[in-house]
């Protein structure tokens, strides 16, 4: 390669360099390993180190670095996988996912995926309770949470309007304790207010 002086720091030389050591943000991954024979031109001054591509060496260091990046996302896969094998079946883990029946074995053996699924694998993977969690949420009711609150909610409304019911004249009372019943607490005190200016 003809020697060339590097235009950002005029000081070092412009060369191809290859080798390991040398990493790249590409797509989800901050630190891919560029190729060991893939060849950039980078700034031999330290302090500089600018890297200087082409329009051609932009598409090969590209269709390289598409390549490791597919290469990375299995690896990623094959790891989080193994890793929920020991506390949920595949094929169970698959049902949760929405996968076809075998198709975490054929990622595994190189089958290309994506980013979605690799993400959502590594972050179950990192905390395996979060199967079961996973297996609940898909749930179209919350068994745990909301019949607790509404249980709330009914008591009170049923318990105000009883003591309400006193101090407003007997003509006017019984149409609002009727609509209290199916109000929430918001609406409870703006009808509390109501049934205080009636009496
Ligand atoms: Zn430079």
């Amino acid at each position: 390669m003809k020697s060339l002086i590097c235009p950002s720091c005029n000081k070092g030389e412009v060369k191809d360099i290859s080798g390991l050591g040398r990493r790249m943000h590409f797509r989800t991954i901050p630190d891919l390993e560029v190729p060991v024979d893939i060849a950039i031109p980078t700034c031999t001054n330290s302090d500089c180190g600018e890297e200087w591509l082409d329009r051609t060496v932009a598409t090969r260091v590209d269709e390289a670095m598409k390549a490791a990046y597919q290469a990375a996302l299995t690896s990623k896969a094959e790891e989080a996988i193994s890793k929920l094998k020991k506390k949920t079946p595949q094929r169970d883990l698959e049902r949760l996912l929405g996968l076809s029946a075998g198709y975490l074995s054929k990622l595994k053996h190189g089958k290309e995926t994506t980013a979605p699924l690799v993400a959502t694998l590594m972050l179950l993977a990192s905390d395996p309770r979060r199967v079961e969690e996973l297996r609940s949420l898909w749930a179209m009711e919350q068994p745990r949470e909301v019949p607790s609150v509404k249980l709330v909610a009914h008591t009170s409304s049923v318990e105000h309007p009883t003591r309400h019911r006193s101090k407003v004249p007997s003509s006017s009372a019984p149409a609002p304790v009727v609509r209290l019943r199916a109000v929430s607490d918001k609406s409870e005190t703006a009808e509390t207010q109501l049934l205080s200016a009636l009496a």
